[in-house]
Formats: structure tokens, C-alpha cells, sequence
């Protein structure tokens, strides 16, 4: 029985991608110094995956900024604007690809299945011809085995590829396109198989995904030609079960198949009976998607049962997913409480786990193995029953929720009249998403802090002064709704985790967002609760400076638990109502020190939506009571904002107006507006008019035309104008004039409303 892996994390452990990649293209090392680093990072990631007991580890998981990018540039499947110029340096026109280049948009970025990773987005254009333009595969299997390591290469397979790509106009149909995709798949395998591999892992994993006869179809066609040639392929589907198209990839002609048995265990049997004779099966036992450990008795269970129908040869052990979502070794951690560092498992010791269970299921009665059994055991019971996982004051309040606090005290038609009159605010009001620009001095500032070098009261009074210029920068534009900044805040996740009893922090545990970047995710460990108020003194302090209005801010329920590692010991819509009373709290501070108008940001509610529909509703559920929960305790007078980004909301507006916010502002600048005619259901809606991500100053003119298009569906007395979402990444440099333009666009657009509407109603009645 083998230990396998299908994916190790890329950066390193000390993010040593992450620098490498960004010394490139700040012009400091050349290519030969990244590729040098690449390849280091790539030894080490074999030699820790052997040190854990792997016996197969993957090659080509590697990418220098993403696995799909590398899959566009392995078919050829680049977008006819970049030209030949662009491209001429390889590595230079890969990540021309992913960042633009002079005259060339990017490819697009988009979230990779239910995951915080992020991918680019290939775009299938008429005419494009594939071919195989790359042999990373390849050299990357060669470069392993010159080391002494027996690797599986992975490839990302064509039909996944194709449909988690974007088909521009006039492009070929789906089906065509596999057709077309498929001698280039043939070409790579016969490479992969001349160097030497015998196996390749082909990931398919959009074989979890609800699909229709037609990608079916696709996947009937696509694996009828690669199959049972060489190298044999384990075919990987994960994040999900397979449910109803476990039928159709046991019926494909390929040697093997890795299962999701973390998040489907029930599919097991089911597959163990249906399959054809001699498949092969990876059975994925271990999470790779949070940093919990194992179960290992329920994993044993399981892998008995599949003793009882397969041979040993027959039976690989793997983690359910690639490893990439986790950060990579524990080991570093050395500032955790050692308790709960007893419950945690990064990816090397999730392989330690893989290898564990493998060696379990095939030695009998080994002293060595039982000991390491009961070690995890104890430390099961333990968590079970430790006092942070289990407050007796935290589950009563979550026991006793009545109905009425999921609900404001008032419609939202009553709701506006006493808020228009708390905050009286001009038609088209405006306002921006909350952080300004995260300066090197700001970073700097806190940085010192952390480490000593500058006592509290001295980073707190910096933190003042940064506050106080940008309110008065915020007044001298003309803002209507000011904010404080969030300077004091490096993540607005991780702001509030080490704030919130029941969050840990981790200090190298970072994972790949995309790119070059990465996040730290707090560890929801325990149950939550707020010993003091996390950002009222800021806020306060900034309503103090200017008679101005000023938004408080918050992050929402939903969001803190989809970009934490959350606890897998209770349901998480219980863990979001607990997160939701302590954000309540918060809130109700922040309105009995005045603050009248508070935001609580969810941009991680539409991206939290299980990938089958099945199981949408029950997400919702408690998704939508988990804001309604924080935010419903304020009075009518109290302005609730919230904010969302990253996402298409197209589908997603009668679930935005079932928040019953006042005020939702949402990412909209690139799909100029579009949103706004379909949202009108909102109760007002701030449809962001500039694209922060990008460092273009929008001009005016741009500008009032975006505000005009969103007045065609919205009226003015409803339709916010603000940025699509926080400064925190750009420069005051770009951020001063853009929102100087924002605010000359909306006063030109007022203007017109005015001469309009209310000066021909002003003329009447004075020749009345
Ligand atoms: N208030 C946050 C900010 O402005 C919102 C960030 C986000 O939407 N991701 O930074
Ligand atoms: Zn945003």
C-alpha cells in the first residue's frame, strides 16, 4: 500500500516564492536567479514530502504564479492581444500574461472552486490553435528523478481546463474544443511517458461539480482517447464528492481514481462496488483543507473497508485534496500554545498522517503504530473536552437566540425617513469602502510596535495622526460619509482574530492566495467571545475630529469564518452566530458612542457558496441570519452598510436584499454597472464607479458617465458613489486624485438632477 501525495504547497515556508518572484520583477535578480530559487524550493518540497514517509510524491505542482496560467501556456492558448513582443522572453511573457503587459489586458483571476486560491482564468478565443508549447511538465519529472526522486507528474485535465475558462465570442463549441485540446494532452503524455513516468495524475476536479449532459459528454470523449495508454493515469477529483458522476469517471478507461473521502465518505462503497476490476484507488483520508488532524481510527475504518474489496496494490493513501490550501510545516510554530498545537496538523504533518495510515493498514500489531493511535486519540479527547472549545456562557446565548434579533425594529421604508434624518446626506450620497493606503511608513510604524521598538503610546499617537489627515482629506473633497482609515488593521480578517477569544495566530502559516500573494488565516479554534470593544476607540476618535459623519467598520460573521481555518467540531452556522453576538457588541458600542452610520463587510459571502447547488440553501440560511444576527440589535436611526467584492452578484441580488442592509456597496467598476439595473431590489446600492485594483486615475468624464448608468436603474436618492472596494493596496498618489475626480463626477451629475428636477419645480411654483 503506497503513501502518495497529490500536490505540496508552492511558496516555501518562508514564502521564499513569494520574495524570489518579486525580486524578478522589481528587476533585482534575473531570470536565472528566480529559476535557481524555483528549482531549490522544488528539492526541498520533495525531500520534506520523503522525510514524511511519501513514497509518491507529485511533480508539476510546482508554478512560479499558478497551475491553470502554466496549463495556458503548456496548450498555447494565449489571447491574441499579446503579441509576439510580449511573449519573446518566457518567462517575462508568463507573467505578462497573469499582470498585463504594455498594451495587453491581463488573463482574468478568479477563485479556484470553494477555495481562498485564486486562478487565471484561460480565454478561448476564435481561431486559437493549441499546441504544446511547453515541457514544464516534463522537466520537472526529469529534475526529480536526477535527485532521486520517483515523482507522478500532474497535469490539469482538458476538460477542466476548458470549463473553468471563459469562451470569448465566436470561439469554438466546448466539444470542438476538446477535440482540438486533445493532441496537444496526447503529446504531453507520450513526453511524460518517453522521460520515464509511468503514472501521470490528471486533476479533474470540475468532476465534482453539478454538470450537464453536454460536459459530461466531454469528459466521455476526452478520456476515450487519453485513456489506458501510457503513462496509466489516476484520475483526481476532489473538493467534493462525485455523486451522480461517480458513474461516468468509473466508466472512463483510466487505471485509477483518487476519491474525496473528507468531504464524502458516504461515496466510498458505492465506488468500491461499481468499479471495473483492476482501478486502482487514491483514497484521500487526510483533510487537505483545513490544519486540524486526522481522525485516524474513522480513516482506518475506512481504509478496511476498501482492504475488503481491493489488493494492497490496488490501494494508495492520499490527502483528500492537493496540500496547496495549507500552510507547510507545524514545526515552525513554536510560539502556540502547545496544546493546541497538539490538535494541528499542517501539510507535513498531514503526510506524516497519509504515510501513518498506510503502514497502519498493512503491518499487523506494530507497538510503534498503536502508540502513535492512542497519542491521537489522547489528543482528540482532549480537544473535546477542553474549556476553549466549550463555554458553558457562549452556548447558552447561542441557545436562547429569539427570533425578533435577526430582525431591525423597523422596515426599511420606515427605517429611511428617520435616518435621512439622523444623517442628513445629498442626493447621489458618497463615501469610500473604508482603508486608505497602507504606507511603508504605516507598515513600518507597525512592524516597530510589534517588536518593541516603539512603545504603544507612541504607535497609537501615530496611528492618530494618520487618522487625523485622512479625515481632513476626506472633508476637503467633500465626502458625505467619512472613514476612519483602518490603519491600524494589517488584514481585516486577522484584525479582529486577535481580538476575539477563540482565535489563534499563527506566525509562518501562510498559504497561497494568488501570485506572489499570500494570507495567514486565523485559527478558529475554540468558542467565541469579545472581552472589550475592538475598534471603538479608533472610531470614536475619528468622530470627535469632524462634525462630518463617520462609518464605523466591521467585518461580517461570514467573511471572519471563510478566511479563517475554522474548527471542524462544530456545525459552522452555529460557529457564525457566535462570531455574529460578538460583532453585535461591537456594533452596539460603536452606536452609543454616536456613530450612526456602521459597515460590516461580507465580501466573502458569495464566495462561500457550496459549489453544489444542493447544498446553496443551507449555506444561505445561515449565512444571511449570521449578518442579520450582528447587525439587527441598532435603531432605526442607525445606518447599516455592508460591502461586497470579488464576486459576479448577478445571481446573487435576492440574497443581498434578504440582509436587509441599508446601504450595500458592491464591486462593479469592471463590469461597468451592469449590476445596478438588475439590483434594484436593494434597499440603496453604492455600485463601486472606480476599479481600485488597477492604478488608473479614472478621469471625470469616465466617471459621470458610470454614475449615469447607474442612474438609468437607480434613483439618486438610493444610488451611493464610492470606490469598488478598500485603498489599502494603492498609493495616495493614485488614490488624491481619483477620489478628487469621484467627487467632481457626482457634484457634475447632482448639478444636473438639480437643473432638472428641482429648479423646473422651483419655477413652477414661483409662477404659481
Ligand atoms: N473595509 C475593507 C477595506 O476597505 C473592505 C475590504 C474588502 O472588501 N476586501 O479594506
Ligand atoms: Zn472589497
Amino acid at each position: 500500500m503506497i503513501a502518495a501525495n497529490l500536490g505540496f504547497p508552492r511558496i516555501g515556508i518562508r514564502r521564499e516564492l513569494k520574495f524570489a518572484v518579486e525580486r524578478y520583477w522589481s528587476g533585482e535578480w534575473d531570470e536565472a536567479s528566480l529559476l535557481a530559487a524555483a528549482s531549490r524550493l522544488r528539492l526541498s518540497h520533495w525531500q520534506l514530502q520523503s522525510e514524511a514517509g511519501i513514497a509518491l510524491p507529485p511533480s508539476n505542482d510546482f508554478s512560479l504564479y499558478d497551475h491553470v496560467l502554466d496549463t495556458v501556456v503548456m496548450t498555447g492558448a494565449i489571447p491574441a492581444r499579446f503579441e509576439r513582443k510580449d511573449l519573446r522572453l518566457p518567462l517575462a511573457g508568463y507573467f505578462a500574461l497573469a499582470r498585463g503587459a504594455k498594451n495587453a489586458a491581463p488573463l482574468q483571476m478568479t477563485k479556484w472552486f470553494d477555495t481562498n486560491y485564486h486562478y487565471i482564468v484561460p480565454e478561448f478565443e476564435a481561431g486559437m490553435e493549441f499546441r504544446l508549447s511547453g515541457e514544464k511538465a516534463v522537466e520537472e519529472y526529469l529534475e526529480a528523478k536526477a535527485a532521486g526522486f520517483n515523482t507522478r507528474p500532474v497535469l490539469l485535465g482538458p476538460v477542466s481546463f476548458l470549463l473553468l475558462g471563459r469562451r470569448q465570442k465566436g470561439a469554438a463549441t466546448l466539444r470542438t474544443l476538446v477535440e482540438q485540446l486533445l493532441p496537444v494532452y496526447e503529446q504531453q503524455l507520450a513526453h511524460l511517458s518517453n522521460a520515464g513516468a509511468g503514472w501521470v495524475q490528471i486533476d479533474e476536479p470540475c468532476l465534482g461539480l453539478d454538470l450537464d449532459s453536454g460536459q459530461r459528454e466531454l469528459y466521455e470523449l476526452a478520456y476515450g482517447r487519453l485513456g489506458r495508454g501510457k503513462p496509466k493515469i489516476m484520475l483526481a477529483a476532489y473538493y467534493g464528492g462525485l455523486h451522480e458522476n461517480l458513474r461516468l469517471a468509473l466508466g472512463l478507461p483510466v487505471e485509477g481514481l483518487h476519491l474525496d473521502l473528507v468531504r464524502d465518505p458516504g461515496q466510498l462503497l458505492p465506488a468500491l462496488r461499481a468499479a471495473p476490476k483492476d482501478m486502482r484507488f487514491s483514497l484521500g483520508l487526510v483533510d487537505g483543507r483545513n490544519i486540524w488532524r486526522c481522525d485516524l481510527d474513522r480513516a482506518l475504518d475506512l481504509l478496511r473497508a476498501a482492504q475488503g474489496y481491493l489488493e494492497p496494490e490496488q490501494i494508495q493513501v492520499a490527502p483528500s485534496c492537493t496540500l496547496l490550501h495549507v500552510p507547510i510545516d507545524l514545526r515552525q510554530e513554536t510560539g502556540l500554545d502547545p496544546r493546541l498545537r497538539g490538535w494541528m496538523a499542517f501539510a507535513f504533518q498531514k503526510l506524516e498522517e497519509v504515510a501513518l495510515l498506510a503502514r497502519a493498514a498493512s503491518t499487523e500489531n506494530s507497538f510503534e503504530i498503536a502508540q502513535q493511535f492512542a497519542a491521537a486519540r489522547r489528543r482528540r479527547d482532549e480537544r473535546r473536552i477542553a474549556p476553549e472549545t466549550h463555554k458553558e456562557s457562549v452556548r447558552a446565548r447561542t441557545g436562547a437566540l429569539r427570533p425578533a434579533m435577526f430582525a431591525r425594529q423597523q422596515p426599511y421604508s420606515a427605517r429611511r425617513l428617520q435616518q435621512a434624518h439622523a444623517v442628513p446626506l445629498p442626493l447621489l450620497p458618497s463615501t469610500t469602502i473604508g482603508s486608505f493606503p497602507q504606507t511603508a511608513e504605516i507598515r513600518r510604524a507597525r512592524a516597530g510596535w510589534r517588536s518593541g521598538l516603539i512603545t504603544q503610546a507612541e504607535y497609537e499617537t501615530f496611528l492618530r495622526l494618520e487618522i487625523e489627515r485622512a479625515i481632513r482629506f476626506q472633508e476637503a473633497i467633500g465626502l458625505d460619509v467619512l472613514v476612519h482609515g483602518e490603519f491600524e488593521r494589517c488584514d481585516m480578517v486577522e484584525y479582529f482574530g486577535e481580538r476575539l477569544e477563540g482565535f489563534a495566530m499563527t506566525t509562518q502559516g501562510w498559504v497561497q492566495s494568488y501570485g506572489s500573494r499570500c494570507v495567514k488565516p486565523p485559527i478558529l479554534y475554540g468558542d467565541i467571545e469579545r472581552r472589550r470593544p475592538m475598534t471603538l476607540a479608533w472610531s470614536r476618535y475619528a468622530q470627535a475630529l469632524t462634525d462630518r459623519p463617520v462609518k464605523g467598520m466591521l467585518t461580517g460573521p461570514v467573511t471572519l469564518l471563510q478566511w479563517s481555518f475554522v474548527r471542524d467540531d462544530l456545525p459552522a452556522g452555529e460557529i457564525a452566530f457566535q462570531l455574529a453576538l460578538a460583532l453585535r457588541e461591537e456594533i452596539a458600542d460603536l452606536e452609543s458612542a454616536g456613530l450612526r452610520v456602521i459597515q460590516v463587510d461580507e465580501p466573502a459571502l458569495r464566495e462561500g457558496l457550496p459549489l453544489r447547488q444542493a447544498d446553496q440553501s443551507a449555506y444561505l440560511q445561515w449565512a444571511i441570519a449570521a449578518f442579520r444576527l450582528a447587525t439587527s440589535g441598532v435603531m432605526n436611526q442607525t445606518q447599516i452598510h455592508t460591502h461586497m467584492c470579488y464576486s459576479d452578484f448577478r445571481d446573487f441580488l435576492p440574497e443581498m436584499v434578504k440582509l436587509d442592509a441599508d446601504v450595500i456597496s458592491v464591486e462593479a467598476a469592471r463590469s461597468r454597472m451592469s449590476l445596478a439595473a438588475s439590483a434594484t431590489a436593494v434597499h440603496a446600492l453604492g455600485p463601486g464607479v472606480y476599479d481600485i485594483h488597477s492604478p488608473r486615475v479614472p478621469s471625470v468624464g469616465e466617471l459621470q458617465s458610470l454614475i449615469h448608468r447607474a442612474l438609468t436603474a437607480f434613483p439618486p436618492e438610493r444610488l451611493w458613489i464610492n470606490p469598488d472596494c478598500g485603498l489599502k493596496t494603492r498609493r495616495w498618489e493614485e488614490v488624491r486624485p481619483a477620489l478628487e475626480n469621484m467627487m467632481r463626477a457626482a457634484r457634475r451629475v447632482r448639478a444636473g438632477i438639480y437643473r432638472k428636477r428641482i429648479q423646473p419645480a422651483l419655477y413652477k411654483s414661483a409662477s404659481a
